[in-house]
């Protein structure tokens, strides 16, 4: 069994990030992004504070914006449509989930597609799902360069993606889908989870259930990406594979944390280099 070492794949890829961006500063060129918070959720605060860090690790300059449980939608808009009309600024990005009473949907559309470097505007769902280039979502893009990264191939797999969200199943399946695999997309619904596990040369799960996926569920050699972040009672962090008795099975599995968790920061980074490249590079 191999790990796939995300962590130590995101720190080479934040060098090559941290040069790249140097080379566009010496252009006068400060790749920007905006990064905006809504209450004070205690794992919505620890990200936003991971991505702060981590753009400070690379040079990349970011603004946070920082906004009180009960601001109203018009006025979360209204800072938007701000940030998105500052030439300065990049890429936004808004961390969810949102409280209750404001419309996602409305909030991410009014972004616009060029500045949204989390990639769930619907104009790049639509490009990543027609195959276009697109800003894609960072939790799948860091899959997708994780896997590269081994040499692990999609093109003609079987491949079971258990959860079926927006951010993280839907836009995996499309990218993997547009690399050649065959995908089943599970979800709650789904009757008889293993049938479609064990059947799959890799198997990629992002629910929020620890243990979901055990030994008999996968077959011998699989491929098993956890994208799954659960912190126990004990304060342990861990995914949705039992992955003491998965990895005995499994010919590549990812660690959690250590896995996908730094791919998913460093996929921001890169579409936020991307970003400024393409705004402010003039041909
Ligand atoms: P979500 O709640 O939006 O979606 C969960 C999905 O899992 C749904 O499609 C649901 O139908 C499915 N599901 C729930 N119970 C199931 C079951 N018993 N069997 C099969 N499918 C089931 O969650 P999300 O935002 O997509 O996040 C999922 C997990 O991935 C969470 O643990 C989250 O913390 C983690 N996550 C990790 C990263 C990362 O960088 N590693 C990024 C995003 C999300």
């Amino acid at each position: 069994m191999i790990l796939l070492d995300g962590k130590a794949l995101a720190s080479t890829i934040e060098k090559d990030i941290t040069n790249e961006g140097s080379k566009l500063r010496n252009q006068g060129i400060v790749p920007t992004l905006a990064v905006v918070l809504v209450g004070e959720d205690a794992a919505s605060c620890a990200y936003v504070n991971m991505k702060v860090k981590a753009c400070e690790r690379v040079g990349i300059k970011s603004i946070a914006k920082k906004m009180p449980e009960n601001v109203s939608e018009e006025e979360l808009l209204k800072i938007i449509e701000e940030l998105d009309k500052n030439e300065e600024i990049d890429g936004i990005l808004v961390q969810l989930p949102l409280p209750k009473h404001i419309n996602t949907k409305l909030v991410l559309e009014a972004i616009s597609y060029q500045k949204d470097v989390d990639g769930f505007h619907p104009f790049n769902i639509g490009r990543i799902l027609a195959g276009i280039e697109a800003f894609a979502p960072a939790t799948p893009l860091g899959v997708m360069n994780l896997l590269k990264n081994y040499n692990i191939s999609v093109r003609g797999k079987n491949v079971a993606i258990i959860g079926a969200s927006n951010i993280v199943g839907k836009p995996l399946a499309s990218l993997m889908l547009n690399a050649g695999a065959t995908i089943s997309v599970c979800h709650i619904l789904t009757q008889d989870l293993a049938f479609f596990t064990r059947s799959a040369d890799i198997v990629c799960v992002g629910v929020g259930k620890p243990d979901l996926i055990q030994a008999d569920m996968i077959k011998e050699g699989a491929v098993v990406i956890d994208i799954g972040i659960n912190r126990l009672e004990n304060g342990k962090l861990v995914g949705d594979v039992a992955f003491e008795s998965v990895s005995k099975k499994a010919s590549f599995i990812t660690p959690v944390p250590g896995g996908v968790g730094p791919m998913t920061i460093v996929s921001l980074l890169q579409n936020t280099l991307l970003a400024a490249k393409n705004r402010k590079i003039k041909n």
